[in-house]
C-alpha cells in the first residue's frame, strides 16, 4: 500500500481532489492559492503528454460565470488567446436563408468558443505552477471509506490498490462520480438521472483554405423539431458540430437507430442539412466512427457528507443546451472560495460546516439551471422557427435595445451576468408573461404597444433586477 499524496514533512495530509477535469483543476488552483496543499488524482494519463479527442464534448461556450472565475486568477487573457467570440445564434432554417438572433444587449455581450482540453491543460499547468499541488495521474477512485477517512484508488499503470489518507476530499470526478456513489451509499441519498431521448455525435466541419465556411462569430443552429445540429467555430477555421437526434426509433422521428448505415446518414444530411454536406468529405463514414453520447440532467442529494463534497458535474451534470455546465462548475468554485473568504478558521477551516453551507446555498441554483437547460433544448430545436416565438424574441430584443437599463432577458441573465440561476428563472417567467400579453393579437413587432410593455416591465421586472444591481 503506497500513498503518493502523503508528504512526511507535513503534519496534515493534503486536501484531496478527485478528477483533474476543468473543475477539479480550477478547484485545486483556488485551494492552493489559499495556501493549502492539494493532491489531485486523475483517472486518465497526463493530458500534457498528448491526448486523443474521443469525439466527446470538445468545445465549450465560455460565458460570464466561467470568465469571472478565470479573471480572478489573472488567466483570462492567456486562455482566451485561442478562443472564438460568438455574438449570437445563426439559424439555418429548413428552407430560406439563414438569419441571425443576437444574444446580448451590446457588442460586449459575447460568449467564447474554445476547446475543453485546451482550457483543462491551462488550468492544470497553473495549478501545478503554484508548487502546492501534486498531480497523480492514472489513479481511479474506487471508493471512499468515511470511517477510516481513506480514499481507495486503483493505480492504472500497475493495477495496485492505493490507500490515501483523505480527511478532506472533493469529488470533481464528473457525471459518473465514484465519490458520489460512496456518499449516497453511506447517507442513503438519491441520484436521479433525467435522461433525454436525444443523444449526440460530434463532427468536424473543416476549414477551406484556412477559413470558416460559415460566419465565424456565431453559434450555428439547424433546428428541425425533433432533432438539431449545432456548430461552434474554432480558431483554425473549422467548426465543431454536434448532431442531436433521438437514440431510439419512434414513429415519424429520425433516430440514431435508424441512421446506423452510411446510405441512411448521407440521405438524412442531404435532406435536412444540405448546406453542410459539401463541406464535410466522407461525412457519413466519419459520423459512424465517433461514439454516441447520452444526455441527462443528474440531480444528487446530498452533495456532501462529513468532510466530503461533490462539485461540478459530479453534483449536477446538465444537458448542454444552455452551454452552462462548465460555467456552473466554475461558479461552484468561486462560490466555495467566497464562503472560505468569510470563514474564520484560518488554515483549519470548519470544512463540514463550509460544505453544508455551500450545498444549501448552491443546489437550488443548479436545480433551476437543470430545468432551464431542458427548456432551452425545446427552444433550440422547435421554437426558433415558430413565428409566434420569433415575434416574441424580436419584441424582447427591441425591449432590451430600447430600455437597456430596464429589460434584461433570461438568456442574458444566465449568460452575461452572475445573478443566481434561480433569480434568472423567476425573471424568465415574468418576462414570458409580459411578452405573451403585449404580443397577443399582434402580427408584427412594430404593432406592439411599447408604452404598455414598458409599464409592465417597470411594475413586474424592475424591482427584481434592481435588487441585483442590474439596472442602469
Ligand atoms: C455535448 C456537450 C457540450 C457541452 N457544451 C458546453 C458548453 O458549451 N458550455 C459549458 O459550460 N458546458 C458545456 N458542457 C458541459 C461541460 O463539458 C461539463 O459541465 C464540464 O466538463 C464539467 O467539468 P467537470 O470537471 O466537473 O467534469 P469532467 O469534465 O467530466 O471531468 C471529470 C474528470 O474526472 C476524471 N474522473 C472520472 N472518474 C474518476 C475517478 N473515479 N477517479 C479519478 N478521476 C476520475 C475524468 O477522467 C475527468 O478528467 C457540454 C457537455 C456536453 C456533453
Amino acid at each position: 500500500m503506497v500513498d503518493p499524496g502523503r508528504d512526511p514533512a507535513h503534519e496534515h495530509p493534503p486536501l484531496v481532489v478527485v478528477g483533474a477535469g476543468p473543475v477539479g483543476s480550477l478547484l485545486a488552483l483556488l485551494l492552493a492559492r489559499r495556501g493549502h496543499r492539494v493532491a489531485l488524482y486523475e483517472r486518465q494519463h497526463d493530458l500534457r503528454r498528448g491526448f486523443r479527442e474521443n469525439g466527446r464534448s470538445i468545445n465549450i461556450a465560455l460565458s460570464e460565470r466561467g470568465l469571472h472565475a478565470l479573471r480572478g486568477l489573472g488567466l483570462t487573457a492567456s486562455i482566451l488567446q485561442g478562443a472564438m467570440p460568438m455574438r449570437g445564434r445563426m439559424v439555418h432554417p429548413e428552407s430560406g436563408p439563414r438569419f441571425p438572433l443576437l444574444y446580448g444587449r451590446s457588442a460586449a455581450d459575447v460568449t467564447f468558443s474554445l476547446r475543453r482540453t485546451y482550457l483543462n491543460l491551462s488550468l492544470l499547468a497553473a495549478a501545478e505552477a503554484t508548487g502546492r499541488v501534486s498531480l497523480h495521474f492514472q489513479h481511479t477512485l474506487q471508493r471512499y471509506d468515511f470511517a477510516s477517512e481513506l480514499a481507495v484508488f486503483r493505480d492504472e499503470a500497475t493495477g495496485d490498490e492505493v490507500h490515501v489518507e483523505a480527511p478532506i476530499i472533493f469529488g470533481a470526478d464528473g457525471s459518473a462520480s465514484a465519490l458520489r456513489a460512496s456518499i449516497v451509499e453511506v447517507t442513503g441519498g438519491d441520484v436521479r438521472h433525467e435522461r433525454l431521448a436525444t443523444a449526440y455525435k460530434e463532427l468536424t466541419i473543416p476549414a477551406v483554405d484556412g477559413a470558416h465556411v460559415f460566419e465565424r462569430d456565431s453559434l450555428h443552429i439547424w433546428p428541425r423539431q425533433s432533432f438539431l445540429l449545432i456548430a461552434m467555430p474554432n480558431s483554425d477555421g473549422s467548426f465543431t458540430a454536434t448532431l442531436c437526434v433521438d437514440l431510439e426509433s419512434r414513429p415519424g422521428h429520425p433516430s440514431f437507430e435508424d441512421l446506423s448505415g452510411e446510405a441512411a446518414l448521407t440521405a438524412f444530411f442531404e435532406r435536412h442539412f444540405p448546406d453542410v454536406v459539401p463541406h464535410v468529405p466522407d461525412l457519413a463514414a466519419r459520423l459512424l466512427q465517433v461514439p454516441t453520447g447520452r444526455l441527462a440532467n443528474t440531480r444528487v442529494s446530498p452533495w456532501c457528507h462529513e468532510r466530503a463534497l461533490l462539485i461540478g458535474d459530479s453534483a449536477h451534470a446538465l444537458v448542454p443546451f444552455l452551454g452552462q455546465g462548465l460555467n456552473a462548475g466554475f461558479e461552484d468554485c468561486t462560490a466555495l472560495d467566497r464562503i472560505l473568504d468569510s470563514e474564520a478558521g484560518g488554515p483549519h477551516p470548519n470544512w463540514r460546516e463550509i460544505f453544508r453551507t455551500f450545498s444549501r446555498r448552491r443546489k437550488p441554483d443548479t436545480d433551476a439551471l437543470a430545468e432551464m437547460s431542458v427548456e432551452n433544448h425545446r427552444e433550440m430545436r422547435e421554437r426558433v422557427t415558430d413565428p409566434r416565438f420569433v415575434l416574441e424574441k424580436d419584441v424582447e430584443a427591441r425591449l432590451s435595445a430600447r430600455y437597456p437599463g430596464e429589460y434584461v432577458s433570461r438568456y442574458q441573465l444566465i449568460t452575461f451576468t452572475r445573478v443566481p440561476y434561480r433569480v434568472a428563472q423567476h425573471a424568465g417567467r415574468i418576462q414570458e408573461a409580459i411578452l405573451s400579453e403585449v404580443c397577443a393579437g399582434v402580427a408584427c413587432p412594430d404593432d406592439v404597444d411599447y408604452g404598455r410593455a414598458r409599464a409592465l416591465v417597470k411594475e413586474r421586472l424592475r424591482p427584481m433586477l434592481a435588487e441585483y444591481g442590474l439596472l442602469q
